[in-house]
């Protein structure tokens, strides 16, 4: 079965298929550290993690990079602003290295704790910046940059298709250049940005290296193109992030490095769509927001909120609210609950032959190779623990294949502790099998009566009785 993607670059689902074989190179941007992740931040993760579970699952082996944005974000997606992880040194009175290492470390908690795969390759900004400057010489041979203030900036105008990503409207933003010349008067369009900055408005950075245009700092873009190609090559298949990169960051991506190389840069774009809150927009500026711990704090599993992110699709937007998040919890617990079951039933993994597992396989496969359905998925997963004609075993070895894309963490459930009786009831619990044996219903119901007054009920099964300890 082909795996289908939707490509936010032509707009569709599309069958993928990788540059080479079977080795699919996946990017994605990472976070930038200056505070905690929020869970909007998170959900993009999740959605990054599903999609290389999906195509780990369809047989493909997936060299995933990510980066650490640790300078060079600044406040304002369009070269405004100071840089995030500076603001945050000065406001907290510590180092920009200290910032970093610390959210970085804080940012690794949670994706453990929500069980995503670590990236074959993690890659820090601050330690390719000589792969940046060895672009930025590149894109200005080839004519594309020009200096203006003391920085260096990528002229969009010198290439024909900037904004192909967010298919922007190259006429309208001809108009804007008029009107920007005001707002910034060292960009020839507003639309061109900055490479290397030497010449920042917040006076001296902490983070700043030599280069062939004076001291200074790299653009947030030019990190990810230069990192990418480093570790994934000049083209590669997959590139990922938020919905917000679209217009801006991702754009301005694809303007360079195509730019540098003369090549179709990236042949898959994949985008996560926002998570929302109450207010309709979840932001770190708005004092405390909702993480991980949060929810941690309020008596929620990671695996509740993983649960809730697989109920909706990607593409859409979901709503957070803790009702929301508690009936993930239920629904989650339930599948808990029903798989420990299976255990104790004593179901084990087997490889699936009936006709009627391997169609339940095949939907399931069918569902998430299908631009990753996970909603789809997840009743599949239901209609499979619910279903009399698969066996325990055949049920508890689909939950584990299915659980290689659901990362819920359904493979650690064993099965419950077998309850231990005090030796007096196991004694009478044997004489009564005997009595049962010998037909001497009188003596077993009074032994029953006996163990209920002990406080413990008699179950008599098809394969034997055995002890409950009474509510
Ligand atoms: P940042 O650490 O700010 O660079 O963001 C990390 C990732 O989270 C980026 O891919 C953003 O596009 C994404 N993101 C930001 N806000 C949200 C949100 N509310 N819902 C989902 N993803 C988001
Ligand atoms: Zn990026």
């Amino acid at each position: 079965m082909p795996v289908l993607l939707y490509n936010t670059m032509n707009r569709c689902v599309e069958e993928f298929v990788p540059l080479d074989d079977q080795q699919v190179g996946l990017y994605s941007c990472g976070p930038t550290v200056y505070n905690y992740a929020h869970i909007g931040n998170l959900r993009t993760f999740l959605f990054e993690d599903l999609l290389k579970r999906v195509l780990q699952l369809s047989g493909f082996s997936v060299n995933h990079v990510m980066n650490i944005t640790d300078v060079g974000h600044l406040t304002g997606d369009g070269d405004d602003g100071e840089d995030k992880l500076e603001h945050m040194a000065h406001k907290t009175n510590r180092t920009v290295w200290e910032i970093a290492s610390y959210y970085t470390d804080a940012f690794f908690k949670d994706y453990d704790e929500l069980n995503m795969i670590r990236p074959s390759t993690v890659c820090k900004a601050t330690d390719h910046i000589q792969q940046m400057i060895a672009l930025i010489k590149r894109l200005e041979e080839g004519g594309h940059t020009y200096i203006s203030g003391g920085n260096v900036y990528f002229s969009i105008d010198s290439i024909p298709d900037y904004g192909k990503l967010a298919r922007l409207d190259l006429e309208s933003l001809r108009t804007a250049v008029r009107e920007d010349v005001e707002a910034d008067d060292n960009k020839r369009n507003s639309k061109d940005f900055v490479l290397w900055f030497t010449n920042s408005k917040h006076g001296e950075q902490a983070m700043m290296w030599p280069s062939p245009w004076g001291r200074g700092f790299p653009g947030w873009h030019i990190e990810c193109s230069a990192m990418s190609m480093h570790y994934l090559g000049e083209s590669f298949d997959i590139h990922c992030g938020g919905i917000d990169a679209i217009p801006v960051h991702h754009t301005n991506e694809i303007a360079q490095s195509e730019a540098a190389t003369g090549k179709p840069w990236v042949k898959y774009w994949m985008h996560g769509e926002f998570l929302l809150d109450e207010t309709g927009k979840m932001s770190k500026s708005k004092g405390e927001f909702l993480t991980l711990s949060l929810l941690k704090s309020k008596g929620f599993d990671p695996m509740d909120y993983r649960y809730f992110c697989l109920g909706g699709h990607y593409r859409s937007q979901l709503k957070f609210n803790f009702d929301s998040l508690s009936t993930a919890r239920t629904a989650r617990t339930n599948v808990y609950d029903r798989v420990q079951n299976l255990l104790k039933d004593g179901a084990k993994q087997v490889t699936l032959a009936s006709e009627h597992a391997l169609s339940s396989q095949r939907a399931f496969m069918e569902h998430i190779q299908n631009d990753l359905n996970t909603p789809r998925a997840l009743a599949d997963l239901w209609g499979v623990l619910k279903d009399d004609r698969l066996s325990s075993d055949e049920k508890y070895s689909l939950v584990l294949l299915f659980d290689q894309v659901f990362g819920l963490r359904l493979s650690s459930i064993t099965a419950p502790e077998k309850e231990t009786f005090p030796p007096e009831a196991e004694a009478l619990l044997l004489k009564r099998v005997q009595a049962k044996k010998e037909k001497n219903w009188a003596l077993a119901d009074s032994l029953r009566s006996e163990l209920d007054a002990m406080g413990y009920l008699v179950k008599d099964t098809p394969s034997g009785s055995s002890l409950e300890k009474k509510m």
